[in-house]
């Protein structure tokens, strides 16, 4: 396998870089508001210049300190954040004065009430649907008392300039990662999987969005520069070109057994992945309602109807040529685990392409077992 452009240094670097730039925003009495979820509109709090840091947590080394207050049988994405909250040892969450919480799925919502015991939370009260007029009313209201509880907190009003500045701030991070993404729509992908996910992060403390954006420019001009190297491309040709979808690849191991095992991981529709980065925010219209619209609209299993999910798989097997789905669903995760009965039949009816499920939490315990059913599951491209 080709040496990684992007490795796990190259993100290291760039929270490294980004807490250097958020101590000197928070010396100069900037506060961090922490989010746990793609429902969170990003652009309101650093509208009231503060600074949004996403707080998931990815590590399994918190999960038994949370379990002394959560279930074992709890999604591993829930048990790690709350966590590393508990002990202490996330400095965002550290240095977060409070936090955005989404009323998402039930275990999130639960773990919200302890948490809230730990530092503030606000909870956002999520609609159910996205379809109708009355869930969209719902919501813009839930904004305009987010937007309130920032003024109050930051003791900076929040003017619609202000908030049109942050949407077409993040309009370009969205649509520069997603140009990222794109160089693995041609005859063949330029970048790896785990390379798209390191290059389009926003790394940690969200400061600095422009930086960001310089940083994903430099990152497609080496891309460039792959495309050019014959011995590469013909790498690349051979490797079956998989979609990640599923819960959120916050721990990495299926996407590294993927692309360990000779896959490539062409596109991920994850949180974090296409699923959020193709949705811009309208500039054309009262930006508090803009910010409404788009963000009921994320494609979350804990929507009900949720098919625009599976609209966007199709777009993306045939946008870039994917030949197999891989869904990850977290331990306990029920809200994906009951809708992959939908997406399996929709990838092997609809698109014809083979689907592999793997249900798994963050521990390396089933590592071998994963790696076999991968293998088997990559040998039906060759
Ligand atoms: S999958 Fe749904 S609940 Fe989880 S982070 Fe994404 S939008 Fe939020
Ligand atoms: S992965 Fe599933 S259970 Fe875990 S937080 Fe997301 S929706 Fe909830």
């Amino acid at each position: 396998m080709a040496e990684l452009l992007f490795d796990a240094d190259y993100l290291e670097r760039m929270e490294e870089e980004a807490f250097l730039q958020a101590s000197d925003r928070m010396d100069a009495g900037c506060q961090v508001v922490g989010v746990y979820c793609a429902f969170t509109p990003k652009e309101l709090i650093a509208a009231a210049r503060a600074i949004p840091v996403s707080l998931c947590g990815s590590s399994e080394n918190t999960i038994a300190d949370a379990e002394a207050h959560l279930p074992r049988n709890l999604c591993p994405l829930i048990k790690s954040s709350y966590g590393f909250a508990l002990t202490d040892t996330c400095p965002y969450f550290h240095e977060a004065q409070f936090v955005l919480a989404d009323a998402t799925c039930d275990g999130k919502k639960k773990m919200f009430e302890l948490l809230g015991r730990i530092k503030p939370v606000h909870l956002l009260h999520l609609p159910q649907t996205a379809d109708t007029r009355e869930a969209f009313q719902y919501w813009l209201q839930e904004l305009h008392k987010v937007k309130a509880l920032l003024e109050e907190q930051t003791g900076r009003p929040i003017t619609a300039e202000s908030i049109r500045e942050q949407i077409r701030l993040y309009n370009e991070f969205r649509r520069t990662a997603e140009k990222v993404f794109e160089f693995n729509r041609g005859e063949v992908p330029l970048f790896y999987g785990r390379e798209i996910n390191r290059i389009t992060s926003p790394a940690g403390f969200e400061c600095n969005i422009p930086w960001r954006i310089a940083e994903m420019r430099q990152a497609m001009d080496r891309g460039r520069k792959r495309a050019e190297n014959s011995d590469f491309r013909r790498m690349m040709a051979r490797k079956p070109r998989i979609l990640l979808t599923g819960c959120p690849a916050t721990n990495k191991k299926i996407l590294n057994a993927i692309e360990e095992n000779g896959g490539v991981v062409a596109a991920m529709e994850n949180c974090g992945g296409l699923k959020a980065l193709q949705m811009m925010v309208r500039e054309d219209m009262d930006p508090l309602e803009a910010l409404a619209e788009r963000y009921l609209a994320v494609a979350c299993p804990c929507m009900t109807p949720n098919t625009k999910r599976l609209d966007l798989i199709g777009r993306i097997i045939e946008n870039y040529h994917i030949d197999g789905v891989v869904e990850l669903i977290w331990q306990a995760c029920h809200t994906y685990n009951i809708e992959a009965y939908q997406v399996r039949e929709y990838v092997t009816n609809q698109c014809g392409r083979p689907y592999l499920q793997i249900e798994t939490d963050y521990s390396e315990a089933d590592s071998p077992r994963i790696k076999l059913r991968i293998d088997a599951f990559l040998e039906l491209f060759n």
